[in-house]
C-alpha cells in the first residue's frame, strides 16, 4: 500500500468506540476561539516528507489541534514550539504551523502520532494504544528504509518507537530508557548492516515548556543533533 493511500484509508478508522465519540464531540461542540472553523474530527495520519530521514514520533493529536485542523501537531501550543524549532533548525519552510493549507513544509522530515485519533486528557487506554499500533507500524514499515534516526517525544513515544521497531525486527539490547537527549542504536536482528538512531526528547507540551523543563534551546540542540546523525 502506498503512503497516500495508508494516509487515506486511517482517515477513516472507527476501531476504537471512545476516541471515535471523542473525536465527533469535540469536533462538534468546538472550542469557543474555534466557533467559526470547521472541525477535522477524524484521525490524523502522518505528514511531512515521503522518504523523510528524520521521523518524530509523538503521542496522539490535541483535541483542538490536529483534530481540528486534520494535519499532526498543527494548531496547538506544542506544535507552536516545535516548528518554530524545525524551522530555527532549517527542517521547516516557516516557523509556524497553522492550518494544514498554510505552505508549511517539512524537510526531509515527518512527523507521526502513535495513537491517531485525540484521546480525552490526552491519555490513551492501553487497550487504543495497541489497537492504533498496525497504522504506525504499516507506515514505518513504508519508511524505514529512509529514516535514520527517530525523535520520539515523550517517553510514550519512545516506547512506541521501539514496539514498532521491534515489530518490523529491529532491536536494542539492553533495552534503552527514555531521557532527554537519550541515544539508542537500534539494528536489524536479521544481521543487515543498517542502523537507526532512536533519540529521547522531553515532549514540547505546556507542561514542560511553562515550567522550563524543556527549553527552547534544548530542543534546537536536541533537533540539530538529529540533522548531524541524519547527515543533513
Ligand atoms: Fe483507528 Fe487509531 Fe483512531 Fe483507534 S485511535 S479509531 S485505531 S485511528
Amino acid at each position: 500500500v502506498p503512503l497516500t493511500e495508508l494516509d487515506a484509508r486511517v482517515s477513516v478508522c472507527r476501531a476504537c468506540p471512545r476516541l471515535v465519540g471523542w473525536r465527533e464531540d469535540v469536533a462538534v461542540q468546538k472550542r469557543a476561539a474555534y466557533a467559526d472553523q470547521p472541525y477535522w474530527g477524524r484521525p490524523s495520519p502522518g505528514w511531512g516528507a515521503s522518504e523523510p530521514r528524520i521521523l518524530l514520533v509523538g503521542l496522539a493529536p490535541a483535541a483542538h489541534g490536529a483534530n481540528r485542523t486534520g494535519r499532526v501537531f498543527t494548531g496547538d501550543r506544542s506544535g507552536d514550539w516545535l516548528f518554530a524549532s524545525l524551522h530555527r533548525v532549517g527542517l521547516a519552510r516557516t516557523a509556524t504551523s497553522v492550518h494544514a493549507a498554510d505552505g508549511q513544509e517539512l524537510v526531509d522530515t515527518r512527523m507521526v502520532a502513535t495513537v491517531r485519533c485525540a484521546p480525552p486528557q490526552n491519555k490513551p487506554t492501553t487497550a487504543e494504544r495497541d489497537t492504533c499500533a498496525p497504522w504506525i507500524e504499516a507506515e514505518l514499515a513504508l519508511l524505514q528504509e529512509h529514516v535514520q534516526v527517530v525523535i520520539a517525544l515523550g517517553g510514550f513515544g519512545w516506547d512506541a518507537a521501539l514496539r514498532t521497531y521491534a515489530g518490523l525486527g529491529w532491536s536494542a539490547r539492553p533495552k534503552p530508557r527514555f531521557g532527554h537527549g537519550a541515544e539508542a542504536r537500534l539494528v536489524r536482528a536479521d544481521g543487515g548492516d543498517r542502523a537507526v538512531t532512536l533519540l529521547g526528547c522531553y515532549h514540547p507540551s505546556q507542561q514542560n515548556t511553562f515550567t522550563g523543563r524543556l527549553t527552547e534551546a534544548m530542543l534546537d540542540d536536541l533537533l540539530c543533533r538529529a540533522r548531524t546523525l541524519a547527515s543533513l
